[in-house]
């Protein structure tokens, strides 16, 4: 099978899986951080797990991407380093600054993002510096420019409410407060939009089908997650505003 024809069907199989997530995680919730709970086997540190899990989107990607013939050229470059800029920040810089001590994931939480990573790094890595084609001129297409410009927005967005998410605590503590300043006074998951902002725009800036199915599948993870993060919060804080949405302002 050609990485063509191997590249396409593991497009397909994104789409499937953002189908099948969206269903999952809509009458499950993912077992991890405040959602985590008993009954998912196994369990191991919740900063290993991040760390582990992500890796492969440095990594593989990286690989894959210096094994393309279009590697040195000045689009795919520019592409592959602002994947790697957001995933520097999701699997090392986020986990170190997280303050989770002592917390946990489901090893198996850890295993299928893992094995998820790992084909969707494969996928945008190997279209962009092998099987696309970008020139010089792509980077001043409305696509690129305008994919750029979202991605570069919502990745501000998603350090931001993280940001102010993981200053909640003290050093040290473990519980929760309601988060009531910036973004998160409009929605329940700021930092799930900004995430899926960014996805939205390397879809856009990649015009292509590996982007278009990650940020598919973006949507099918967090959108519902949101929607259970702001339903968590209604039960545990009397005060809750409850005009604040989800993860879309004034909408959802
Ligand atoms: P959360 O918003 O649930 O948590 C982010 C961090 O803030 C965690 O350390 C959490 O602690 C802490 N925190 C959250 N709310 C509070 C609060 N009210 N009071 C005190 N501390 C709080 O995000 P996730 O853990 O689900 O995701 C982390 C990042 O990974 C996000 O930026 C998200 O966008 C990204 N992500 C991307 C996915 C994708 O499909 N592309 C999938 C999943 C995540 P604790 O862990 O103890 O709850």
């Amino acid at each position: 099978m050609s990485a063509s024809e191997l590249y396409t069907i593991g497009c397909w199989v994104m789409v499937g899986l953002a189908v099948a997530t969206v269903v999952a995680v809509g009458l499950i919730v993912a077992p991890y951080g405040r959602h985590n709970r008993g009954g998912w086997g196994p369990q191991i540190n919740a900063k290993l797990g991040w760390v582990l899990m992500e890796a492969p989107s440095i990594v593989v990607f990286a690989g894959v991407y210096l094994g393309g013939e279009h590697r040195a050229e000045l689009a795919p470059l520019v592409m592959l380093a602002l994947w790697q800029i957001h995933y520097v920040n999701r699997t090392i810089v986020y986990p170190l600054r997280t303050r989770s001590s002592g917390k946990t994931m489901p090893l198996f939480i850890a295993a299928m993002a893992l094995v998820f990573n790992l084909g969707n790094a494969w996928l945008n890595a190997v279209w962009i510096s092998a099987l696309g084609d970008y020139t010089t001129a792509w980077l001043t297409t409305p696509a690129f420019i305008i994919g750029a410009l979202l991605m570069v927005g919502g990745f501000a967005l998603n350090v931001w409410s993280d940001h102010i998410l993981i200053n909640l605590r003290r050093p040290g503590e473990t519980g929760y407060v309601m988060p009531d300043c910036g973004p998160h006074r409009l929605v329940a998951a700021p930092n799930y939009l900004g995430e899926l902002i960014e996805w939205t725009g390397w879809a856009v800036m990649t015009w292509s089908f590996a982007g278009l199915a990650f940020a598919l599948y973006t949507a099918a993870n967090l959108v519902p997650r949101a929607v259970a993060h702001r339903r968590w919060y209604r039960e545990r804080f009397a005060d809750y505003p409850p005009e604040r949405r989800a993860i879309i302002p004034y909408v959802l």
